[in-house]
């Protein structure tokens, strides 16, 4: 995949994320709701979709981190080498996911220590 088509597809990955966070962020409670009648049940099940929403929206959030990342890589012309050891990063794996900045090792190993 040449660095033209893998840009195409951030930019409209980009996209796609930053509509995603709009909408997650207008979904997220921001605490006005104190004066509503709820009984502990309720409270809990608000609890949870509040934080559901916040896990979807943290995970696209750092998706989107990735994205941009990728992009400025392709500005600097190291779109496609590991950030961690310089190897060629797969075309396969580029396919797959064009915001990939490390190689199969080096991101098994980061995963790893996480
Ligand atoms: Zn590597």
């Amino acid at each position: 995949m040449d660095t033209a088509t893998a840009g195409k597809r951030l930019e409209q990955a980009r996209d796609d994320l930053e509509r995603s966070i709009a909408v997650l962020r207008g979904e997220t409670p921001d605490g006005s709701e104190a004066d509503t009648p709820q009984d502990p049940a309720d409270a809990g099940a608000r609890l949870t979709e509040a934080d559901r929403t916040q896990a979807v929206l943290a995970s696209a959030s750092s998706q989107r981190t990735q994205v941009l990342n990728a992009l400025g890589r392709i500005e600097q012309g190291t779109f496609g080498t590991c950030v961690d050891c310089g190897a060629l990063i797969p075309e396969g794996r580029l396919e797959a996911r064009p915001e990939a900045s490390r190689c199969v090792s080096c991101q098994s190993k980061r995963d790893r220590r996480h």
